[in-house]
């Protein structure tokens, strides 16, 4: 099986009726570069930055985060890579921080806020940023953003960093695209405002799952809960999707969820045309792409959506999965 999808590396990722499929990576740290290479993807979709932040006494200057940036950008030549801005707090905590334990961490100064909270560090981040998007397609990603104001002053931070390079004389790109991940429940609802101010949008299903739910992603204890099935996560997905389409925004999912070979039909039949994923799950889901016709799965996923009802959810799913093509 494995020899099988090694011979997909170089076939389109498309559907049997012919719709193309983008099918990019998500990486923690710039050597797993070589397995999206490996893979084929079309580019990086979820670089995330916090290796830079974790496991050290000190911040990463922005000479060490431009090389960083740089490397993966480079080796990547022309290919797309998304990187996100450092999504700290929570579930990622960094030695330095120093703004205490707070009693709801999943709720508390994480991703976007933190970044906010410290602009002078998040301008060394978007500086270095800026400085590596002259070796190839660098996308920047803001993780957790909740509102549209919250986008708002992410952008102005950037456009500072900007001013700052241009007036230092430090080269950048001018056409780098900027996106916001919807993965706050709030920002799913409202994601239509965020359309003027962004080039496109990433859905981080895993937090998404977890907001939705009440259901912390970490905890064992309620672990059976977490549910990507679940109608209310369900319907906040398809809602961003079809938001984003009419809107002609680009829009992936780079969760867990883009990379389940169970949930790439369910995926497609939304209207989803990029997923980010491990690159271990790129083959596998590009065979499942091929093997779909959307007009034989659209019905399906449709009574899905209508249902509130989680047996006729997983009962549909079934009948997805096994439909011929
Ligand atoms: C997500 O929340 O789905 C996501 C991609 O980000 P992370 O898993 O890094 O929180
Ligand atoms: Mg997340």
């Amino acid at each position: 099986a494995r020899a099988e999808l090694a011979n997909l590396r170089l076939a389109p990722a498309e559907t049997l009726d012919g719709t193309a499929v983008e099918l990019l990576a998500n990486i923690e740290m710039p050597s797993d570069i070589d397995d999206v290479v490996e893979a084929s993807a079309d580019g990086v979709g979820l670089f995330r930055s916090e290796f830079l932040f974790l496991g050290r006494d000190t911040l990463p200057s922005e000479d060490e985060q431009f090389q960083a940036y740089r490397k993966v950008v480079s080796a990547m030549q022309g290919k797309p890579v998304t990187i996100r801005t450092m999504d700290l707090g929570a579930d990622k905590n960094a030695r330095w921080m120093s703004h205490g334990v707070a009693d709801n961490p999943a709720l508390g100064l994480t991703g976007i806020r933190l970044c906010l909270a410290e602009p002078l560090l998040f301008r060394v981040q978007l500086r270095a940023l800026m400085r590596a998007s002259v070796y190839g397609k660098l996308r920047i990603l803001f993780p957790m953003v909740s509102g549209l104001n919250e986008l708002r002053q992410a952008l102005s931070q950037l456009e500072i960093a900007k001013d700052e390079l241009w007036e230092e004389g430090i080269a950048f790109a001018e056409n780098v695209e900027v996106g916001a991940m919807v993965e706050v429940p709030a920002a799913a609802l409202v994601v239509s405002s965020f359309f003027k101010l962004v080039d496109f949008v990433s859905i981080g299903t895993n937090d998404l799952i977890q907001y939705t739910l009440a259901v912390d992603r970490s905890d064992d204890s309620v672990s059976h809960l977490y549910d990507p099935l679940h109608p209310a996560v369900l319907k906040l997905l398809s809602l961003t999707i079809r938001s984003a389409d009419k809107a002609g925004v680009p829009v992936s999912v780079c969760g867990e969820m883009a990379g389940d070979l169970r949930l790439t039909r369910l995926l497609l039949g939304m209207g989803l045309r990029r997923f980010s994923m491990h690159p271990a799950q790129v083959l596998a889901v590009k065979q499942i792409v091929r093997g779909t016709r959307l007009d034989s799965v659209k019905d399906l996923v449709a009574r899905m959506l209508r249902t509130e009802d989680p047996d006729k959810i997983a009962d549909l799913l079934t009948q997805l999965n096994a439909a011929p093509g």
